[in-house]
C-alpha cells in the first residue's frame, strides 16, 4: 500500500475482525480493550505464542479507509470545523469540552446520550470530564502522542513526602521495558541525560524553530542550565518497522494513513495479527468477569453484543484488563462474588478511589521580537518540553509551597492572515497588512501532577445502560496543593518568557475539571499488599493469579509526564511475567 503523499511505502496489514460466538474451548488469553495498552497486551501475548482474543466494545475501524476526515479541506467541512452545534449540544455535550474535539474529530468521541455517567450532585466544581473513544484502537487514534518516561523521583514520590501509597517497584524495574516498547513504537526526541526525565530510545529529533532555539538558550543561561527540548513524540522522523516517516501535514488526530504516528491500528494489532494467534471481536461490551471460587481463578468474560444485545461468555486461562482506567475499574466492581462481595481486587476498599489526572488550562504567553525574517515550513506536529524543575529531591533550592510539580509544553508560532478576524480596519490597507506574517509568539502550556485523593472516585449506581451495564458516578476535583501549583505554573512561565526578551507577556487560567487532561488514572492502584491497593508489583490483581490490569488504573502516583508510554511499558512487563508464570508452572491455568 502506498501512503497518501507518496513519502514512502507502508506495509500495514488490514486487520481481520470476526464476530466469533462463545465456545467451550478456552483461549489462552483474553484482552479487554484494543486501545493503547490493550494493543500492547495483544502483541506481546500473541508473539509469545498464546492464542489471544481481543474484546473491543466499539465498532471496527479499518486503518486508513476509515479515517474519513483525514484529507478533508476546510471548504468541504459543512460547519467550517465547528460542527453542527445543535447535534453537538444534544449528543456530545460532554465530549465536546475536550480541547481537540471539532467537526473533523467528533466521530472518534463517544455519544454522551448512549454512554452516560453521573457526576457530582450540584457542585459544578465536582464535575468530572470523562473523554472516551469507543472503537477499535481506542484513544490511541486520538492521542497527542507526547511520550515521556517517569523517573525514579516519580516512583519514590509518595514514599518520600508521605502522601499516597508506596509504589512496590522502582524505576530500575521498568527501565528495560520502556526501552523494549520504545524500540517498537518509534519515539523522536533529544537525549538530555538528566535525572528528572530519563531519556528514551530515540529516533532523530524534530527541529526547534529559530525562536524556540533562542528561548531555549535564554532559559539555559538564566536558570543554571535548565533544559528546554523539542517534544518527545511517538511520531516517526524516518521509516521504522514498516511504517513511513512523518511528512508534516499536521492534523494527526483525524488518523494517519501513513502510519507515521503510533496507534494500535498501525502498529501493535498488525504485529499481533502477523503471529496467526490473534482473534479480534469488536462490538463486544464486557459486562463482568466469571470467577470460579473453587479454582480461585477468573475463568471467563461476560459479554453483551453491542448490536444484537445477545449475552455470551468467553473463556480463557489469562485475562488482561485494558478497558481504560475507569472502564477496567467498572468491570472489577461489577464482578461481585461471595469471596469478593465488593468487587474483585477490592479487599482494600480502595477500588475506584483516588482518580488522578494532569491538571492544566493555565499558562503564559508572550511575543518574541527580532525574528521577523524567519518563518516555518510544513506543520510540525509537536512543540517544546521543559522538564519539571520544582521540588527536585537533590536540590533544596527548587523547593516550593506545594509538593510535586509540572513540566511545560507549548512552542512558538507566527501570526497568519487569520489574525485579521480580530483586527479593526477595512479595505486595501487592511488586506495589504495581512499579506505579511504577524508577530512571533510563544506559549507556555504546563501540565501538573495531581495527588490521589480517595474521595475523587468512580462508583457504580443502581441504574443500568441499554446493555444492562451499571452506569458509573464519577466525582473529583483538585485541591489546595494543585491550586498553589497553578499560580506558580503561570508565574514561572511568564518569568521564563521575560528572560527570553518577550514583550506583552500575559498569564492566563481557565476553569479545569478533573479528567479534562484525558490522563485519568489510579482507580486500581499498585501496592505491595491487598490492604493497600488492588494490583501487585506485576499488575496482577492481588489474590487472583490469572487476572492482570495494565491500563492507567494501576498508577499509584501520576507524575506530571503524559502517561501512555508508562502504561505500554507496564503492559509488556506484565505479559512477560504472566507467560513466564505459566511456562514455569507457577501459574496453573
Ligand atoms: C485528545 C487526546 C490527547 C491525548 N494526548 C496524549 C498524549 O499526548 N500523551 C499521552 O501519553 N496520552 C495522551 N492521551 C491519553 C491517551 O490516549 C490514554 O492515556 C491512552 O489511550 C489510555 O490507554 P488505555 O489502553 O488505558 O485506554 P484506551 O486507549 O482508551 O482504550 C480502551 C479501550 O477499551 C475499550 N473498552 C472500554 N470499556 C470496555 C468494555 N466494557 N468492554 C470492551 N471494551 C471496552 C474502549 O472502547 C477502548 O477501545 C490523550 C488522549 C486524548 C483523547
Ligand atoms: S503530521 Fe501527523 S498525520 Fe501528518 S504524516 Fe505526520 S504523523 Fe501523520
Amino acid at each position: 500500500m502506498q501512503n497518501h503523499s507518496g513519502h514512502g511505502a507502508t506495509t500495514i496489514e488490514k486487520l481481520r475482525t470476526v464476530h466469533v460466538q462463545a465456545s467451550s474451548e478456552p483461549y489462552d488469553a483474553i484482552v479487554i480493550g484494543s486501545g493503547m495498552s490493550g494493543g500492547w497486551a495483544a502483541k506481546e501475548l500473541t508473539e509469545k505464542g498464546l492464542r489471544t482474543l481481543v474484546l473491543e466494545r466499539g465498532r471496527n475501524v479499518e486503518h486508513g479507509a476509515d479515517y474519513v476526515t483525514e484529507h478533508r479541506a476546510p471548504w468541504e467541512t459543512p460547519f467550517r470545523g465547528r460542527g453542527d452545534r445543535r447535534a453537538v449540544e444534544e449528543r456530545q455535550f460532554r465530549q465536546s469540552k475536550a480541547g481537540p474535539f471539532n467537526e473533523n474529530t467528533a466521530h472518534w468521541y463517544v455519544d454522551d446520550v448512549d454512554h452516560p455517567y453521573e457526576t457530582g450532585e450540584d457542585d459544578a466544581a465536582d464535575e468530572f470530564l470523562w473523554v472516551r473513544g469507543y472503537h477499535l484502537g481506542g484513544r490511541s487514534i486520538m492521542w497527542g502522542r507526547q511520550t515521556y518516561r517517569l523517573s525514579d523521583m516519580d516512583f519514590t514520590a509518595n514514599e518520600r513526602d508521605g502522601r499516597g501509597t508506596r509504589w512496590p517497584i522502582g524505576y530500575a524495574d521498568i527501565e528495560p521495558w520502556y526501552s523494549h516498547v520504545e524500540r517498537f513504537v518509534g519515539i523522536s526526541g533529544e537525549a538530555l541525560g538528566i535525572r528528572n526525565l530519563p531519556d528514551s530510545e530515540f529516533l532523530p529529533a524534530m527541529p526547534l524553530t529559530a525562536v524556540e532555539q533562542h528561548v531555549r538558550q535564554s532559559i539555559a543561561d538564566t536558570y543554571n542550565g535548565r533544559p528546554m527540548t523539542v517534544g518527545r513524540v511517538a511520531i516517526l522522523t524516518q521509516a521504522h518497522n514498516g511504517r513511513a516517516g512523518c511528512h508534516y501535514c499536521g492534523p494527526c488526530d483525524r488518523g494517519c494513513t501513513a502510519g507515521a504516528y503510533f496507534c494500535s491500528l498501525s502498529s501493535t494489532l498488525p504485529a499481533a495479527q502477523a503471529t496467526g494467534n490473534l482473534t479480534i471481536r469488536p462490538d463486544s461490551i464486557v459486562h463482568s468477569l466469571v470467577y470460579d471460587e473453587e479454582a480461585d481463578r477468573v475463568t471467563g468474560v461476560r459479554v453483551v453484543d453491542r448490536n444484537t444485545k445477545e449475552e455470551m461468555v468467553f473463556n480463557a486461562r489469562l485475562v488482561f484488563l485494558n478497558a481504560s482506567a475507569i472502564g477496567s475499574a467498572m468491570i472489577l466492581m461489577n464482578t461481585k462474588t461471595p469471596r469478593f462481595p465488593d468487587g474483585l481486587g477490592n479487599q482494600s476498599g480502595l477500588l475506584g478511589k483516588g482518580i488522578m489526572d494532569h491538571h492544566f488550562m493555565v499558562g503564559a504567553n508572550g511575543e518574541i521580537p527580532g525574528f521577523e525574517d524567519r518563518y516555518t515550513f510544513g506543520n510540525r506536529p509537536n512543540g517544546i518540553y521543559i522538564p519539571r524543575f520544582q521540588n527536585l529531591p537533590w536540590d533544596p533550592s527548587s523547593n516550593r509551597d506545594f509538593i510535586r510539580g509540572y513540566g511545560y509544553q507549548g512552542g512558538s508560532s507566527r501570526g497568519g492572515w487569520g489574525r485579521g478576524a480580530g483586527m479593526g480596519g477595512v479595505g486595501v490597507a487592511l488586506k495589504q497588512s495581512l499579506r505579511e506574517p504577524g508577530q512571533w509568539s510563544f506559549s507556555m502550556f504546563p501540565f501538573g501532577e495531581t495527588l490521589a485523593y480517595d474521595d475523587n472516585r468512580v462508583e457504580l449506581t443502581d441504574q443500568v445502560d441499554q446493555w444492562g451495564v451499571p452506569i458509573p458516578r464519577i466525582v473529583g476535583s483538585i485541591r489546595d496543593n494543585e491550586r498553589r501549583m497553578r499560580v506558580a505554573m503561570q508565574n514561572d512561565g511568564a518569568e521564563m518568557l521575560e528572560a527570553a526578551g518577550a514583550v506583552n507577556v500575559s498569564t492566563w487560567e481557565a476553569p479545569y475539571r478533573l479528567g479534562e487532561g484525558i490522563h485519568e488514572m489510579g482507580t486500581a492502584r499498585m501496592a505491595a499488599t491487598p490492604e493497600e491497593g488492588c494490583v501487585d508489583e506485576w499488575n496482577r490483581v492481588h489474590e487472583i493469579p490469572n487476572l492482570y490490569v495494565t491500563d492507567g488504573a494501576f498508577m499509584t502516583s501520576a507524575g506530571c509526564q503524559n502517561p501512555s508510554l508508562t502504561y505500554m511499558a507496564f503492559t509488556a512487563r506484565a505479559v512477560d511475567h504472566a507467560v513466564n508464570a505459566v511456562n514455569n508452572g507457577d501459574l496453573r491455568v
